[in-house]
């Protein structure tokens, strides 16, 4: 690569600067981060579809279908509305509890 190239960022090949690389990146990022957005979220997906992420069997954890208190799913940060919980398998109440419960960030 000549001296004026490496200045330039240029290549030889199709002349394509650094700066159009980055943008041709950054572009392709956010096209990809808006798919997630728009609907191809794979937790998104998996939900609409009934299935719900959560893998643990209810009865590890002692998933009741009622509060504990002022404790319950739809306070939980394992809690995706309406149904379903990152944790615990199958569907849950939103005013179900079990022992992973996990309060909300304030
Ligand atoms: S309380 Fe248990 S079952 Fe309910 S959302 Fe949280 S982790 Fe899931």
């Amino acid at each position: 690569m000549s001296e004026k190239l490496k200045e330039t960022g240029n290549s030889q090949a199709g002349n394509i600067s650094r700066r159009d690389l980055l943008k041709g990146i950054a572009i392709t990022a956010g096209v990809v981060a808006a798919g997630t957005v728009v609907g191809v979220n794979p937790i998104g997906a998996a939900h609409a579809a009934g299935n719900c992420p959560g893998t643990t069997p209810k009865a590890e954890v002692q998933y009741q279908p009622h509060p504990k208190g002022k404790e319950q799913c739809s306070v939980c940060a394992n809690f995706i509305a309406p149904k379903c919980c990152k944790v615990v398998a199958g569907s849950v109440a939103p005013t179900g509890y079990c022992i992973a419960f996990t309060p909300m960030p304030a």
